[in-house]
């Protein structure tokens, strides 16, 4: 469908006022597009061939026919504490799309101007921290992790200030749902109970349809959403993604991965990384996800209990740590061809991490060239410092594997399709972004087509599938975007 016949809903205008602002985009000077994603556009039934049309539409130029814009209002806690209004000071929804098999898909443009929640803030986005959010939320989703998406990129000529003058551009970002934590935080903690009671019936209807006539819904939806939450952490440690920001206004209640600030894939494994320089006590660590992801759902928690009796949204975090490790032990034996886990198989993947940590091993390669291993140690020998703690683990490993009941050539096969070739590591990004900056955006698309599989062989693209080069590793990013 041309944008010009596509139709728009805006059902999230249905709440009441206090949920949002009304407002227009401001658009940039001088757009031009960069990336477009067909399988987004797919997704949303659209026809995106006229990229003159298309630039207009993400740059606000161009209002689709039943387009109300609005920001969302919402509040949260960031690292720890508790901010009473935050909401989307730079991101404007455009409406609703729903595709021919009844999903709705909600279109915001990142970076389109200052809107009530703006602060200080210039409602801008710059155009190093759009391509990151556009290119890794598509590597997210090429790894099988719930994340939002983007349908297109733009760059401009319009001059934002961060530490020095860049350029502005706009995501145009779809979701099933823009809710977080923080929306219902916002109106637990001001008391608008009526509000909050009216966001709980939306946010069921929207993400959880199947629980809008039971009779404990709201006890229900919680249970929902620990469950995403827990499995999403899982899948974040398993393949090594460290977000970085997961202030509770950064949580999606359908446990998507949003908001991508200053993220980062593991170059060689650490427990401890950090990957956001501002995080000085390492809250948001690596390691520390699981934990945080729980702490959070307890904020959402309090917030839910003017709907829920405290005591049963208890009983419900009780079951957070055994979906978390539940889920975490199947993902973990099947990168590491395991045909059937039990916790017995936790020590194994222990040891291994503690080699890992030693060894200083790049954790992408560690798997993938795990994934031929056939006995012959060689490959892997090379990836750590030193040998003995790698050949340890192996001697376990190998003990393990003859207890599967899969061939060798099958769990070959398998593990290349669990353990990536590629992941959209910071140095690859900053080499896209330094040439995006002077107007090239060849590397763009080169890793748009890497993010979008992950686990094929691309030889062209040899030369990011080894360890991160020593001057690029385990760095810390500014939170400037
Ligand atoms: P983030 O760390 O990107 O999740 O943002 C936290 C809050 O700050 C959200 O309410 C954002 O909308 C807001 N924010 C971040 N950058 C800007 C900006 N340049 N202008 C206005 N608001 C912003
Ligand atoms: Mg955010």
């Amino acid at each position: 469908m041309r944008l010009k016949d596509v139709k728009l809903t805006n059902p999230y205008l249905k709440l009441p006022e206090l949920c949002y602002e009304r407002v227009e985009p401001s658009p940039l000077t001088k757009p031009f597009l960069i990336h477009a994603n067909s399988n987004v556009a797919k997704m949303l039934n659209l026809d995106i061939s006229d990229h003159n049309e298309l630039t207009k539409f993400v740059n606000g130029e161009l209002k689709l026919d039943g387009a109300e814009n609005f920001a969302m209002c919402y509040a949260g806690h960031q690292f720890g504490h508790y901010v009473p209004r935050l909401g989307d000071g730079r991101a404007i929804n455009i409406g609703t799309i729903t595709n021919e098999f009844n999903e709705k898909y909600h279109l915001q443009l990142k970076g389109a101007g200052q809107t009530l929640y703006s602060r200080s803030g210039d409602g801008r986005a710059v155009l190093r921290s759009s391509i990151r959010e556009y290119l890794m939320s598509e590597a997210m989703h090429g790894l099988g992790i719930e994340t939002t998406r983007a349908l297109a990129i733009i760059g401009s000529e319009h001059s934002v200030y961060r530490e020095t003058w860049e350029k502005g551009a706009i995501v145009l970002r779809v979701s099933p749902t823009w809710i977080r934590f923080g929306t219902f935080e916002y109106f637990a903690h001001s008391k608008n109970f009526k509000e909050l009671e009216a966001l709980a019936d939306y946010a069921i209807d929207e993400c959880y349809p199947h629980l809008s006539s039971e009779e404990n819904k709201y006890f229900h939806f919680f249970a929902e959403v620990m469950g995403k939450t827990a499995r999403l952490m899982a899948q974040w440690q398993v393949v090594g993604f460290n977000h970085g920001v997961m202030n509770t206004d950064n949580m999606s209640i359908l446990g998507l991965t949003i908001d991508y600030g200053p993220f980062a894939f593991l170059d060689e494994y650490d427990v401890n990384y950090i990957c956001n320089h501002l995080d000085y006590h390492g809250r948001y660590s690596f390691g520390n996800q699981p934990r945080v992801g729980e702490w959070n759902l307890r904020a959402l928690m309090v917030a839910l209990e003017p709907l829920v009796a405290k005591e049963h949204l208890e009983k419900v975090m009780e079951h957070y740590g055994r979906i978390y490790s539940r889920h975490f032990l199947y993902l973990m034996g099947k990168k590491l061809g395991l045909d059937e886990v039990s916790n017995r198989d936790f020590e194994l993947m222990k040891q291994m991490f503690g080699m890992l940590q030693v060894l200083h091993v790049d954790y992408t390669l560690f798997f993938r060239t795990l994934s031929r291993y056939s006995g012959d140690r060689k490959e892997l020998l090379k990836l750590g410092l030193f040998h003995t703690p790698m050949n340890e683990w192996l001697d376990e490993y190998d003990v393990r594997l003859e207890q599967n009941s899969t061939s060798q050539e099958e769990r070959h096969k398998q593990m290349l399709k669990t353990n990536p070739k590629y992941v959209l590591k910071n140095y690859m990004l900053q080499e896209a972004i330094d040439q995006a900056e002077k107007g090239v955006f060849s590397l763009v698309d080169d890793l748009f087509k890497i993010a979008q599989d992950p686990y094929a062989e691309h030889k062209e693209f040899e030369r990011w599938a080894g360890a991160t080069p020593d001057e690029f590793k385990n760095q810390k990013l500014s939170c400037s975007s």
